[in-house]
């Protein structure tokens, strides 16, 4: 979504719409064909929505685009109700009621699953039209005799006709559609989804309640279905069975594909390029039915050279031909300032609520066990970490760390034993409400949102601390929620890395991805920071500048680090948890745990010695 010029998709739309009758006659398009482009582009933005920015791609869209066609159809068919609009209304309703209980089933899956649940469900959709609720739906006869509106204001009456005059109500839809579709993309639920999209572990991780995000993603998508649904019976005057066959899902799904996901636009483009080669290759070159394999060709071809769709190739062209180059990857990353920035104050927030008491506990683990099977990764482990301190947690490969750690954040549940944090039994909790609470953690591996800027990659954290674990501030731009814009510069500013702000994130180099994997937990404003091998992989210097980091951080922050790099530990940690298959083997200050004989024996060897 373009900032800085706020309205400008919005004019360019409605100029786009106003001029449509004055151009596409001159080549070749019936008012008939322009009107179900108009009601296939509506029916896309949602899809687009849930599948180009989401992330979710479900072959059953044809389930409520049935579901808000023949619920709209059947009032205003069996009179009871006269204003065509408000029958709309109704058959959306219908869509997303369908849209809330097909979604709570089939969310439960990702991937391949996820799309197969929502075929068999669209499936089922289109049987119980067609059977059970025939006499209804009138079966394969659809419902015929669906009115056109009829707007009444003051004296003044209209009655929509066939043609351009439908055009004139459809296009008015679809410009509704589309300037509420571009107000939930630059909300911060926008924001959340597309971040879904990207690395749905790491959402989740930083405190976004990311199961409630999808079902809102697929609710929408099917209340722009029902509405489209609603409007082809009303263009045709007549609702036919086929809106809610698999065919009807496959051709949303192409036409997308080939105009192009993640841009909102790309399904009306898609189904201008369908419907225009479905007259033409029928009507002007006379193929028939066997139009469809052509079709069948431009999509391969297209799918092949153009994999983001005509206008993610033709954005991809604009992109190359401005670019402005990025401040070159630096062969160090900027050095970390020996003072870390002051902080201002954020204003109200959750998480600052209460500040720790120095010396309470923490963090207890409670004799936790974690067995994978045979093997016991974790075995009774009890640890404790007071308010503002920083704790080394070291150990051999294999040891049980990373298991340790998944424990403490709530990603994997214990066998047996209890975790407690600021006095809170969260054993069993999700992880996005323990980040909630305060408590999270950098990973060994970097999860971050790779297609976004560093900057964005930050706000999508802070996000999640501003606004809680979920809101449905669909309405309201991201950029306006309180204190947002503030936590994300003094994160980027902590960090190091204001300067490469807007770089995406594929183009930072190594050692700056680490950091932005640490700024990541940071801008959730946690009160205890886990940090997993926060040194791993780096450079001399760079292992120095995050070093340094880790000095900054510490301050105001209860720090737990696994770390391999044992000068780090020893110098950072004022007490070290020494793991060893599984279980605790030692814990004591730096000092204690060089001098012991159970550690040197065990793990370090040399380097006690030295
Ligand atoms: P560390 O981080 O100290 O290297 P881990 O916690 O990764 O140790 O692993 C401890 C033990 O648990 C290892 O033997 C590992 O193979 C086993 N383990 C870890 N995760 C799993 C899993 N998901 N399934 C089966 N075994 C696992």
């Amino acid at each position: 979504m373009p900032r800085g010029r706020p309205l400008l998709l919005e004019v360019l739309t409605a100029l786009g719409l106003v001029l449509v009758p004055f151009v596409l006659p001159y080549v070749g398009f019936a008012p008939g064909t322009v009107n179900q482009i108009l009601v296939w582009g509506l029916f896309g933005i949602g899809f687009d929505i849930l599948f180009g920015y989401t992330g979710l791609l479900s072959f059953g869209q044809s389930a409520f685009f049935g579901t808000g066609g023949f619920v709209a159809a059947y009032l205003l068919t069996n009179n009871l109700m006269t204003s065509v609009l408000l029958a709309l209304v109704i058959g959306t309703l219908g869509a997303m009621l369908a849209g809330v209980l097909v979604g709570m089933i089939a969310l439960r899956r990702t991937g391949i699953y996820f799309a197969m649940i929502t075929v068999a469900i669209a499936e089922t959709f289109f049987f119980v039209e067609n059977s059970p609720l025939s006499a209804l739906t009138g079966g394969e006869n659809g419902l015929p005799g669906v009115p056109t509106p009829h707007f009444v204001l003051g004296g003044f009456s209209y009655q929509v006709q066939n043609g351009w005059s439908m055009y004139g109500f459809l296009a008015a839809c679809y410009f509704i559609g589309m300037v509420v579709a571009l107000r939930i993309m630059r909300s911060p639920v926008g924001a959340v989804l597309i971040a879904i999209r990207d690395n749905p572990l790491r959402a989740r991780a930083v405190g976004h309640a990311v199961g409630a995000y999808k079902l809102a993603a697929f609710v929408i998508a099917a209340a722009y279905a029902g509405f489209a649904g609603g409007l082809l019976g009303v263009l045709q005057g007549f609702m036919p069975p086929d809106a809610f066959t698999f065919a009807t899902s496959g051709q949303l799904v192409m036409q997308t594909a080939i105009g192009g996901m993640g841009t909102l636009y790309g399904p009306l483009l898609g189904a201008v390029v369908w419907l225009y080669l479905r007259d033409f290759l029928q009507e002007v070159v006379g193929l028939g039915s066997t139009w469809k394999l052509v079709l069948g060709l431009v999509f391969v071809l297209l799918v092949c050279f153009l994999r983001r769709g005509i206008i993610g190739g033709l954005q991809d062209l604009a992109a190359r031909l401005t670019a402005k180059p990025h401040p070159p990857a630096p062969e160090e990353s900027a050095p970390i300032a020996e003072v870390a920035p002051p902080l201002a104050s954020l204003g109200p927030s959750p998480r600052h609520a209460h500040a720790q008491e120095p010396g309470a506990i923490v963090l207890e683990a409670r004799g936790i066990t974690k067995a994978y099977g045979g093997i016991v990764a974790n075995r009774d482990i009890n640890v404790s970490v007071t308010a503002g301190e920083l704790r080394g947690v070291i150990g051999p490969n294999g040891a049980g760390k990373s298991t340790f750690f998944k424990m403490l954040t709530c990603e994997v549940p214990p066998t047996s034993g209890r975790i407690l944090f600021e006095g809170r039994d969260i054993t069993g909790y999700d992880v996005s409400r323990v980040c909630q609470l305060g408590l999270t953690k950098s990973y060994q591996v970097n999860q971050l949102f790779p297609r976004l800027t560093l900057r964005h990659n930050i706000m999508i954290a802070a996000l999640a601390e501003r606004r809680g674990r979920f809101r449905l501030d669909l309405l309201r731009r991201a950029e306006r929620v309180p204190g947002l814009a503030l936590q994300t510069e003094q994160t980027l500013a902590l960090i190091g890395l204001t300067a490469r702000a807007d770089v995406p994130v594929a183009e930072l180099a190594y050692g700056e991805k680490r950091r932005l994997e640490i700024g990541l937990a940071l801008a959730s404003s946690p009160r205890l920071l886990l940090l997993d091998e926060p040194l791993a992989g780096m450079s001399p210097r760079e292992r120095r500048e995050t070093v340094q980091l880790l000095k900054n951080i510490r301050r105001g922050r209860t720090l737990v680090v696994v770390e391999h790099d044992m000068d780090a530990v020893f110098e950072l940690a004022e007490r070290i948890t020494v793991l060893h298959e599984g279980t605790v083997l030692a814990e004591g200050t730096p000092a204690e745990i060089q001098r012991s004989s159970l550690v040197q024996e065990a793990y370090l060897g040399g380097v006690a010695a030295e």
